[in-house]
């Protein structure tokens, strides 16, 4: 077993999140999940009584990040790993997809994140030590119509937390961006917000994929429980990746993308090139 860590994970009541609690308290570690209500409180400290904790918070409420950070430290001990989970789907074509769903996606997908990251960064800066996971998406590398928003949130947290992993490697402290595929979880279920079709001209690119994605809901190929695990073999690792995709889905068409890109590449060389000088 490895050593006992304390996990600070946010949006623990279901997904991902949940299940990563479950595991890890399973390997002995100590968890500290957010959650959104006293319901879902209470069911994660019965998960382990004295070794699981809950504490109310909505990551859009970026004011009581740090006293919640800090309300941890002191009573519960160092914070070993950050697990920035908590982040939701908006589905909806561009154009018909208000500028205020955009808003409310980056607040929770990125600004929440980066919120917390900051709250957590003095005190693992102050030990020389500390892990930061973010729970990324296929999405934040491969891109298909109709998910704009979540995708923009996805490679803005991956090319963030890219950055903040130099910036805070020489300090002890190690960033993984985790990117997984589709797995079964209540993302595309009760936890996405879908836009109001409006404009018939994206019928035919769009409402194919709407429908598939609720048709599949429930049925995805990834297990929650083995992407926990995979979790903590990255947790355990002593270099963890800036990258870690989960699910053959996500290698399989992550791969794709990136052969595309230089085939792409390579056929516009030439006037890529001619700016130079
Ligand atoms: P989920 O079962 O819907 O869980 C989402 C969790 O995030 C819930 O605990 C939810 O809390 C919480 N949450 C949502 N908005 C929040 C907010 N404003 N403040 C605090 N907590 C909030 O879905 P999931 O798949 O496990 O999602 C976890 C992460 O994985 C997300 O970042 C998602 O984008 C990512 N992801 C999922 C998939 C997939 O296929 N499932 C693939 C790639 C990435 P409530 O219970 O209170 O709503």
């Amino acid at each position: 077993m490895s050593i006992s860590k304390l996990l600070l994970i946010t949006g623990a009541s279901s997904g991902f999140g949940r299940a990563l609690a479950v595991e890890a308290l399973a390997a002995g570690h100590r968890v500290v999940g957010t959650v959104r209500n006293a319901e879902a409180a209470a069911q994660l400290e019965a998960l382990a009584p004295g070794r699981a904790f809950a504490r109310l918070l909505d990551v859009t409420d970026v004011e009581a990040i740090a006293p919640v950070v800090d309300e941890v430290e002191a009573t519960l001990g160092a914070i070993d790993v950050l697990v920035n989970n908590a982040g939701y789907g908006h589905e909806g074509v561009l154009e018909e997809s208000p500028l205020d769903a955009m808003r409310k996606q980056f607040d929770v997908n990125v600004f929440g994140a980066v919120a917390m990251i900051q709250a957590v960064l003095p005190h693992m800066r102050a030990r020389r030590a500390g892990h930061i996971l973010n729970i990324t998406s296929m999405g934040g590398f491969i891109t298909m119509p109709g998910i704009a928003y979540y995708c923009g949130s996805k490679f803005a947290l991956e090319g963030i937390g890219e950055v903040l992993g130099k910036e805070v490697a020489a300090l002890g402290i190690r960033v993984t961006s985790v990117a997984p595929g589709s797995f079964r979880t209540d993302w595309a279920g009760r936890s996405m917000v879908r836009a109001p079709r409006t404009i018939a001209d994206y019928d035919a690119v769009f409402d194919p994929i709407r429908q598939r994605r609720q048709d599949v809901s429930g049925k995805q190929l990834g297990d929650p429980q083995k992407a926990s695990r995979a979790m903590l073999a990255a947790i355990d690792s002593d270099a963890p990746p800036a990258h870690l995709l989960l699910g053959s889905d996500a290698l399989k068409l992550v791969r794709e993308k990136l052969v595309a890109l230089q085939d792409e590449l390579t056929q516009w060389e030439a006037l890529t090139v001619s700016t130079d000088g």
